[in-house]
């Protein structure tokens, strides 16, 4: 009897079997439809037996193989066993969803690009001059094709008509189609500078390992890390493998693409992230696949993307937490990213200016390679001054200093542009009764409504309640209600009162929320129609604006006395990044840090430019309080709208764990940062280890515990290497 094992998307740890009927076939990572329950689920077969534990009269029969696409690689099969195992998250689930939505669905899906074009036989021998000299595409056209099979969308690069002239060369019978060719056309590749000795070195220790290795490439922003990427693609590309680029943002993606088209015009590049249609991040997918897309540039989903003649991965702002998905599996794509690579032995090389700990620790210790750029790529562009401006000793008006009023003004007379950077969107964080002490809390959060002067409301920012800004105090009917504190509003409308001719522009998520805004913006500050920027972190990864000269940060401090312990090292990241935007071209920048702590480690080592020193004092921190990364972590995280079953969960989940025995230290029961949240209580325990095989031994020994606890009414989830406590 031919038994195929399914994996569903279901939250079951187990495959499922199903028959085949007589004379269907069907081999790991096809697709089939089932019968579950009344209904008709898509998995995806893991595995092909001869029999079945389960009785031959309760095996259902597989309704149909879906074929039209390719059956997923063993080798991606492989690597979402790994994250299942990893995560501990449900077979099913991982490789459901994995899958582009498509692809989890019985609809029909064909693959638009698995066609090329070549010449026919009459093609072969037409005598071109016969074709009229004006229909220039035609011509085009035909002489690429001499060369070798071509796909449509290298058709398109030809010219954007080419797909009218196609259909008229393929009438007149001069062209045909055929199966898809693997091997890549050659490509042209744009070469833009002359490396640097830095550069080059670094290009070389990659391109000299022919096996897996983990580079980190540790370079100070504006140091060439793009550059030296572009390189290496090159190399690759040209042996005919294909290059997975992931980078943290999605607003970032569009930029990258045309970027890197530009570098390499006619090779072909796809891009895989949540912000695409379902049809379109299928079709990126399928080509991936295929093999057809030679760089797949994506954000973290696109670690799971099959690429057949993968040579090369390369995580940008490695560091970055957007790496981290937050439900579901909650795996980390840098993380798998160095599995894949290893599992498929060709090297990794993770990016960053401010690398994580984690990743700086490992070059430390030499399991990952260290490549550094420690100077800018472009002679004339220095580092930014850095300064800081102690706010307990300064006159402050909607939290800004005379001394950043007074750098803004020569940066607009000198015709320059400048960027405040702030935290916060909304107007203020809170509104507050001047008589009472009424505060504007969230009535589902353990969070205040941030005030939103623009559309004149309250809104919170964790569960999206909103309200009308009231006209007296809710409590003592006191009409004098004060916002307190600054967000991008305030700043933007406090500088626009201060600086009426400036062109100020806020950036945020709520100016951006619009599909194309942020776009639209971006080219307005290249076209320098803007002097002003105010806006919080989406300005603050990866731009290049030539003209801006002055950074200026406020209200950074609540990071250093945060719960969380790695808020220091988000917020040094942060900082160099933003400080980053400041001086890129032939002009100097300036960073002014507006704090209460101005000798604070964090801004000292900012100043100086000084990434080792501060990662130094923050592993040895962080190495005698036992945290990651000389630790490896594991939370077991609870929510439910009853306090009491939260907790009761949680403890008799912590004494499962102490009962176990096992090397392992197993904390106490705590409530979450955000201890409610849309009205859910929410509350933790944290389980970490010297090691990491000792942890997830425990994890699969105390796993069956967690899955029979009554657990009504709950949600609960494991998170390994948590990254938000
Ligand atoms: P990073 O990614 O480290 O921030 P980029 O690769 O974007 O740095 O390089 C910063 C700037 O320096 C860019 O304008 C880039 O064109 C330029 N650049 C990079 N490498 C070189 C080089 N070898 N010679 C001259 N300019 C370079
Ligand atoms: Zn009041
Ligand atoms: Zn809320």
């Amino acid at each position: 009897m031919p038994i195929v094992r399914v994996a569903l998307d279901m939250p079951l740890p187990t495959l499922f079997d199903y028959v085949l009927a007589d004379g269907a076939s069907a081999m790991p990572g096809q697709r089939v439809i089932v019968p579950f329950g009344r209904k008709q689920v898509v998995g995806v077969v893991m595995e092909c037996a001869a029999d079945s534990e389960l009785a031959a009269e309760r095996i259902k029969r597989v309704v149909r193989v879906l074929d039209e696409i390719p059956p997923l690689p063993a080798e991606l099969l492989t690597l979402l066993r790994f994250c299942s195992d990893y995560y501990h998250h449900p077979l099913g689930a991982t490789v459901l969803s994995a899958l582009p939505v498509r692809l989890r669905s019985s609809e029909p899906v064909t693959f638009k690009e698995a066609l090329q074009y070549t010449l026919s036989v009459s093609g072969r021998t037409l005598d071109l001059s016969l074709l009229p000299k004006r229909k220039i595409v035609q011509h085009r056209i035909l002489s690429a094709l001499q060369a070798g099979a071509l796909s449509a969308a290298q058709l398109r690069a030809l010219s954007p008509s080419a797909l009218t002239a196609l259909k008229a060369l393929v009438q007149a019978g001069w062209v045909e189609t055929c199966a898809l060719a693997v091997m890549p056309a050659s490509f042209t590749f744009n070469n833009a500078h002359t490396l640097t000795t830095a550069q080059q070195q670094a290009v070389d220790a990659v391109t000299q390992s022919n096996s897996y290795g983990c580079f980190l490439l540790h370079g100070i922003t504006g140091s060439g890390k793009t550059e030296i990427y572009v390189h290496l693609m090159n190399h690759v590309l040209r042996q005919g493998g294909q290059v997975l680029l992931l980078v943290p943002e999605i607003n970032l993606t569009p930029q990258l693409e045309n970027y890197f088209r530009s570098r390499f015009p006619d090779a072909e590049l796809v891009s895989l992230h949540s912000g695409l249609s379902d049809g379109a991040r299928t079709q990126n997918w399928l080509r991936a696949q295929s093999g057809l897309a030679r760089i797949v540039l994506g954000t973290r989903l696109a670690v799971f993307a099959p690429l057949p003649q993968l040579a090369l991965v390369i995580v940008d702002e490695e560091h970055d937490a957007s790496f981290k998905q937050q439900d579901g599996l909650r795996y980390s794509a840098r993380d798998v990213a160095i599995f894949r690579a290893n599992q498929r032995g060709v090297p990794i090389v993770l990016g960053s200016a401010t690398p994580s700990l984690e990743s700086y620790y490992n070059a430390q210790t030499g399991r990952y390679h260290l490549l550094r750029l420690t100077e800018r790529a472009l002679a004339a562009a220095k580092l930014p001054t850095v300064r800081c401006i102690n706010t307990s000793n300064t006159f402050m008006q909607h939290g800004i200093s005379e001394q950043l009023l007074t750098a803004l003004e020569q940066c607009l007379q000198r015709g320059e542009q400048s960027l405040v950077f702030i935290n916060r969107r909304g107007y203020a964080p809170v509104l507050m009764c001047t008589a009472c002490g009424w505060l504007s809390d969230c009535p589902n959060c353990a969070g205040k409504l941030v005030l939103h002067l623009q559309d004149r409301c309250l809104r919170c920012h964790h569960c999206g309640h909103q309200a009308r800004v009231p006209h007296a105090c809710p409590s003592c009917g006191n009409a004098d209600l004060q916002p307190v504190g600054i967000g991008t509003q305030r700043v933007e409308s406090a500088l626009q009162e201060h600086f009426p001719k400036a062109r100020i522009l806020r950036v945020d998520r709520d100016s951006t929320r619009n599909k194309g805004t942020w776009n639209a913006m971006r080219q307005q500050i290249h076209d320098e129609a803007v002097d002003i920027l105010v806006g919080t972190q989406i300005l603050a990864k990866g731009h290049d604006f030539p003209n801006l000269t002055l950074v200026g940060v406020l209200n950074p401090d609540s990071a250093l006395y945060s719960g969380d312990f790695r808020a220091s090292e988000k917020l040094f990241a942060q900082l160099a990044q933003v400080a980053g935007r400041a001086g890129r071209a032939d002009k100097p920048g300036e960073v002014l840090i507006q704090t209460a702590f101005p000798g604070h480690p964090l801004f000292s080592a900012l100043r100086e430019h000084d990434y080792d020193r501060w990662a130094k004092n923050l592993l040895a921190e962080r190495q005698s309080a036992g945290f990651p990364p000389f630790v490896y972590q594991v939370m077991l995280r609870a929510e439910g709208k009853q306090q009491a079953g939260v907790y009761a969960f949680l403890q008799q989940a912590r004494e499962a764990a102490t009962t176990l025995a096992m090397p392992v230290e197993v904390y106490g029961v705590v409530p979450a940062a955000m201890p409610r949240r849309a009205n859910y209580i929410r509350a933790q325990l944290l389980v970490q280890c010297v090691t990491r095989k000792p942890l997830q031994q425990f994890l699969r020994a105390w796993r069956p515990f967690l899955d029979a606890l009554p657990a009504q009414k709950l949600r609960w989830s494991l998170d390994i290497d948590p990254l938000e406590f």
